[in-house]
């Protein structure tokens, strides 16, 4: 009889992100390699079968939640057949997906079809030429479009993701957290994190949490909203009369590694147990050993006991041997 899945902390791993293509359609400049990251063969790619075989394993360990993320996982073809096959394994409670929205538009109302709940949508500013500086050639419209898609097709909560850099769009904040007055949208904050030799990073780039409060403090005080119990490191706040909510996520000045629950699948089908941790398990050559469910069940255990107790990037420690596009952020 299977029994939960928990780490050498026991802490109980409820939730795997799942990278479906380390290819994007954006270049964002702290994220990805202008030239993008090197292309891995299609063979090298999980199939959705293998990738839903995986999932079928892990719920009766306690697996709940789901994340569909990349690269860009809407340039994957057929992206809501998976979320169909994965809502309909018994167990799983919520699939969720994270996109740069340039794709949304045209999918939003297929994918809610699917079975889709909420979605994370990634924008880092609200300015159409700033986006094209940062993306490498994104327009930012077709963002808009896909939120307002997104919002039509009954997505619900929609999450805008805010990466902050120093010099870059700090500049930024107010109008960010604006927009959460006027529509029913959850902005939240991101600290800058040292992914990847992308050449952006360094100790100075990262816009703390604290600085980033201050400044939405100016528009009013934070009120406590409720979190939903699928948010981890970071509490929801309210201005007064907001539709929308605000939150910091904080991994470099409030790192929430202690509650950690998740484990990462990369395209590629390496299990990793953190972020920030070079080591991964190698799922997908067990997935195409003709292995029973017990030796996909044995290759999350042992993700799952490598699991480090926190980073450490508070400390100065970095990260920036794989850049983010290739792990699924
Ligand atoms: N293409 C999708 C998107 O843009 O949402 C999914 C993949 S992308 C790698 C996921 C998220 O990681 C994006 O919100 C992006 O801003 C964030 N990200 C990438 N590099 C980061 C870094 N160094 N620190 C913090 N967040 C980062």
């Amino acid at each position: 009889m299977p029994t939960e899945l928990r780490d050498s902390l026991d802490r109980p791993i409820e939730y795997l992100r799942i990278s479906v293509t380390d290819r994007c359609n954006l270049r964002c400049r702290y994220c990805m390699p202008p030239d993008g990251v090197p292309r891995r063969s299609h063979d090298d790619i999980l199939r959705y079968e293998e990738i839903v075989r995986a999932v079928r394993a892990i719920v009766p360990l306690g697996l709940t939640r789901v994340r569909l993320t990349g690269g860009e996982p809407l340039v994957r073809p057929g992206l809501p057949t998976l979320v169909r096959m994965l809502g309909a394994v018994k167990g799983l409670r919520d699939i969720a997906l994270t996109t740069n929205g340039q794709l949304l538009a045209e999918r939003a109302r297929e994918l809610r079809d699917a079975g889709l709940r909420r979605i994370n949508i990634s924008l880092d500013t609200l300015q159409p030429e700033r986006y094209r500086e940062i993306t490498l050639g994104g327009e930012i419209d077709r963002v808009f479009a896909g939120i307002a898609a997104a919002r039509e097709a009954g997505l619900s909560p929609i999450k805008i993701n805010a990466v902050l850099i120093r010099g870059m769009n700090d500049d930024e904040v107010v109008d960010f957290a604006q927009l959460t007055l006027g529509e029913p949208y959850d902005v939240r904050f991101i600290e800058f994190m040292p992914m990847g030799d992308v050449g952006l990073w360094s100790p100075e780039a990262v816009v703390p949490e604290e600085e980033t409060r201050a400044a939405v403090e100016a528009l009013g005080p934070l009120e406590p909203a409720p979190t939903p119990a699928t948010s981890r490191g970071g509490e929801a706040w309210r201005l007064p009369g907001a539709k929308g909510t605000i939150a910091f996520i904080s991994p470099v000045s409030r790192p929430f590694c202690s509650s950690c629950n998740r484990l990462r699948l990369t395209a590629d089908g390496k299990l990793r147990p953190c972020l920030l941790a070079d080591h991964s398990v190698d799922l997908r050559a067990v997935l195409r050993s003709g292995a029973c469910d017990s030796y996909i069940r044995a290759a999350f255990a042992e993700a799952a006991c490598a699991k480090p107790n926190g980073h450490h990037l508070s400390e100065g420690v970095t990260c920036l041997t794989t850049p983010m596009a290739a792990i699924g952020g």
